[in-house]
């Protein structure tokens, strides 16, 4: 063979290997449970390698930001802010981030969504149990410990006030949007673009699969942007409420797991809505809201956000 002939062979076989180096791409799943439910990754990455090491670092970052926002652990950074009634209280900037959007979204719902209704989460997990709506005194006494005035944010110091004794904060319908999207950004650190994050009806997706237009998601209601836009989503995220799974059905109503702050009881609106927003955060926190205003009283909340797709499944009275 001549060097000619021998350098063009080397030359081919060497473009071949760069060229499905380049493209060779390994699709991964890891799952593995925190904020009580499985949390699912599926990653595109260069290597198994690669992918195992990312989604290890993703993990844990979601296992740090539960630690501060769960209200199960007596030790949260979020519990201890109870301790402190009247009192400004700087906070890290995960937690600040939530509560400001918190707070933001309590404003734009006129209440709806309130990170203070935690006694009234609380109670309302006993009712559950039970099958027994509270007793009306204890009620009462809950709801004195509830209520969005009673929470106020300083944008300015990242500090937050709670105003009466033995508040209690439920970042429920919040934290787990800002946190799976705070998997998706450590993922991205450890190199891997293309990845899907999931939880409990909360989504967020990074740059498409390889070769893919986007990834498709599945949405509860009939909206037709919505439906449209969850065949092919990137680098946005997704939230579903009001699923059926946590109703409770008690004097032949039927209570969601989300409090409707005017009764201080589960909602009784038969709504699910799907959520598409770039702020993961917000679209949880929005899919929380919307499932208790439904498609009636939703304009408000809808106009002051008006990049965010929503879209409204109602569920039927069911036939007796
Ligand atoms: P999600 O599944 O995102 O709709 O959130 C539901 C969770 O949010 C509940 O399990 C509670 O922890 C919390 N939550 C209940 N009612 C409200 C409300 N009105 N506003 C904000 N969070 C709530
Ligand atoms: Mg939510």
């Amino acid at each position: 063979m001549n060097v000619a002939r021998a350098y063009r062979l080397l030359l081919g076989v060497s473009t071949l290997v760069l060229a499905t180096g380049a493209d060779a791409q390994v699709r991964r799943e890891f799952t593995a449970v925190h904020m009580g439910v499985p949390v699912r990754m599926v990653l595109h990455s260069s290597s198994d390698l690669v992918a195992s090491k990312a989604a290890r670092a993703a993990f844990a970052r979601i296992a740090e930001l539960d630690d501060k926002m769960s209200d199960y652990r007596p030790q949260s950074e979020v519990r201890m802010l109870s301790q402190r009634p009247g009192d400004w209280q700087t906070v890290s900037p995960d937690l600040f981030a939530v509560l400001a959007r918190a707070e933001e979204v309590s404003r734009n719902s006129g209440g709806v969504f309130d990170v203070t209704l935690g006694p009234l989460v609380q109670l309302w997990r006993e009712t559950r149990q039970t099958r027994r709506l509270p007793d009306p005194d204890v009620l009462s006494r809950a709801r004195s410990r509830s209520g969005a005035p009673m929470f106020e944010v300083d944008i300015e110091h990242s500090a937050v006030r709670l105003w009466v004794p033995n508040m209690r904060l439920d970042l429920g319908g919040i934290a787990k949007g800002y946190i799976l999207q705070e998997a998706l950004k450590t993922l991205r650190t450890h190199g891997i673009r293309s990845a899907l994050v999931e939880a409990g009806g909360d989504v967020v997706v990074g740059d498409p699969p390889p070769g893919q237009a986007g990834w498709s998601v599945f949405v509860a209601g009939g909206d037709t942007a919505t439906l449209r836009r969850a065949k092919a989503l990137s680098n946005v995220a997704v939230a579903t409420s009001g699923g059926s799974e946590q109703f409770v059905e008690i004097g032949g109503v039927r209570y969601s797991h989300i409090i409707d702050p005017r009764t201080g009881l589960g909602a009784t609106g038969r709504h699910i809505v799907t959520v598409i927003a770039e702020d993961a955060a917000l679209a949880d926190a929005a899919a929380t809201a919307l499932s208790v205003l439904g498609p009636e009283r939703a304009a408000g909340f809808r106009k002051k956000y008006p990049q965010v797709l929503v879209s409204f499944r109602t569920l039927p009275e069911p036939s007796r």
